[in-house]
């Protein structure tokens, strides 16, 4: 007979490349920390714990992007391991800001860098974890809203679909009343493409979003480098504003490489 403990759903958080931060939005829940540990079976998360369970597990929640060929395998067994799978943050979604390195010659880059480049072992692109396993969700934002996370958790306990906006920063903006920096101050704003999730924090304090939350669902990002070049930015600058923490998410690569070679 099982006992209670065990019949709770176990969750499981791995690590790839990346920087802790997203894990650490889930140890920053504090209150619903404590009911979400008793919700859920915390089977293997070793940057909380040193109790580390074997799988399988009901749901897994991945941080980081590949970068090398252990990590290709490991998400293999990762993905065997776990019922659901979810990736969270801008690394695991997007590649992450080492993504950058994919537009650049990654052997010149650790030579440039490392002592001893040749205890590296590395391939060429950082990579979301989805072009590499299937994922049953994406939860975007470097870092994730940590109210995102339990509400994506929560409804996946509960068997329903989370209720997670796919619409854009503008949105936030209107709802609490910011005025548009870019319409107002003509400051260049990534938000029409991004998607909601910060509450629209950047706007509110006067400055234009630079897109952590990576892209909305069907962002128009053609239309807004042609608002970018309106308000006096050059290719240049409309290629270093779509490749940031979210460069290698499609929809931002595009816009980069078209800004790139018009
Ligand atoms: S400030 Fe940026 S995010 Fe807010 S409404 Fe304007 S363009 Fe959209
Ligand atoms: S960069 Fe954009 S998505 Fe990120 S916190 Fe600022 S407004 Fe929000």
């Amino acid at each position: 007979m099982k006992s209670k403990t065990q019949a709770k759903p176990r969750l499981a958080v791995f690590k790839f490349a990346s920087c802790d931060g997203c894990q650490l939005s889930l140890l920053d829940a504090e209150d619903e920390l404590l009911a979400l540990a008793g919700a859920v079976e915390i089977a293997y998360f070793p940057e909380a714990s040193s109790r580390m369970l074997k799988g399988p597990y009901d749901i897994g929640l991945v941080e980081g992007s590949i970068t090398t060929h252990h990590d290709a395998e490991r998400i293999q067994q990762v993905r065997r391991q776990c019922r659901v799978l979810v990736t969270i943050g801008a690394c695991a979604t997007a590649g992450g800001i080492q993504a950058l390195r994919n537009w650049q010659d990654v052997g010149e880059m650790a030579r440039v860098v490392y002592a001893t480049p040749s205890y590296l072992s590395t391939v060429k692109l950082s990579t979301p974890i989805a072009e590499h396993v299937p994922v049953d969700f994406e939860l975007r934002g470097c870092p994730i809203n940590k109210a995102q996370l339990l509400e994506l958790l929560c409804a996946l306990l509960a068997g329903r679909k989370p209720s997670i906006p796919t619409h854009s920063v503008c949105m936030e903006c209107k709802r609490r009343g910011t005025v548009c920096v870019m319409v107002a101050r003509g400051l260049p704003c990534l938000g029409p493409a991004t998607q909601a999730g910060c509450g629209a924090l950047c706007p509110a304090y006067a400055r234009g979003c630079y897109g952590c939350f990576g892209p909305m669902e069907t962002p128009n990002t053609a239309s807004l480098s042609e608002r970018y070049r309106s308000l006096g930015r050059a290719s240049p600058d409309i290629v270093r504003a779509f490749r940031g923490f979210n460069a290698w998410a499609w929809q931002f690569r595009q816009a980069s490489e078209e800004a790139e070679h018009p």
